[in-house]
């Protein structure tokens, strides 16, 4: 297990849109693994692969419901919507006012290439949108109604 560094809103990586996983392999589950570690240790709640300079359709989430590691997630379903604060690892010391769906179905396949559908909402939905759109080069500040700098 590692622990990686996060890229920072700058890097291009974070605009491009990340490749499609064709293969599970023991290095895409070790990745897994240590995406998982490097999200806990900077106490997230969601980590996508493009944000450890990697692009690939992978993220990891830990929303209060347990570690889910998804590889190709895709959002199948959306119905109404919430707004909320959010915040992300590699945009440090910032946060913004965010509209996401409330209720979402995603599919997506599991570490072991299962194919699998999560209902989400709340929060759980909303970090998933978060994810999921940075697999689209998207990041939530180009979303945020409005966006301020964290004080403190
Ligand atoms: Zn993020």
């Amino acid at each position: 297990m590692a622990v990686f560094k996060v890229v920072e809103i700058g890097d291009p990586v974070l605009r491009e849109k990340a490749k499609k996983i064709t293969k599970i392999t023991d290095a895409l589950q070790q990745l897994l693994d240590d995406m998982a570690e490097t999200m806990y240790a900077a106490n997230g709640v969601g980590l996508a692969a493009p944000q450890v300079g990697l692009s690939k359709r992978v993220i990891v989430v830990d929303a209060g419901e347990g570690l889910y590691q998804l590889i190709n997630p895709e959002i199948i379903e959306a119905r109404g919507n919430q707004m909320d604060r959010e915040g992300c690892l590699s945009i440090p010391g910032i946060w913004g006012e965010v509209i996401r769906a409330a209720e979402i179905k995603v599919r997506a396949q599991n570490r072991d290439g299962k194919t699998i559908v999560i209902e989400a909402a709340e929060l759980f939905a909303r970090v998933l949108q978060h994810e999921i759109d940075h697999l689209d080069g998207i990041l939530f500040v180009d979303k945020a109604l409005k966006i301020a700098r964290i004080e403190g």
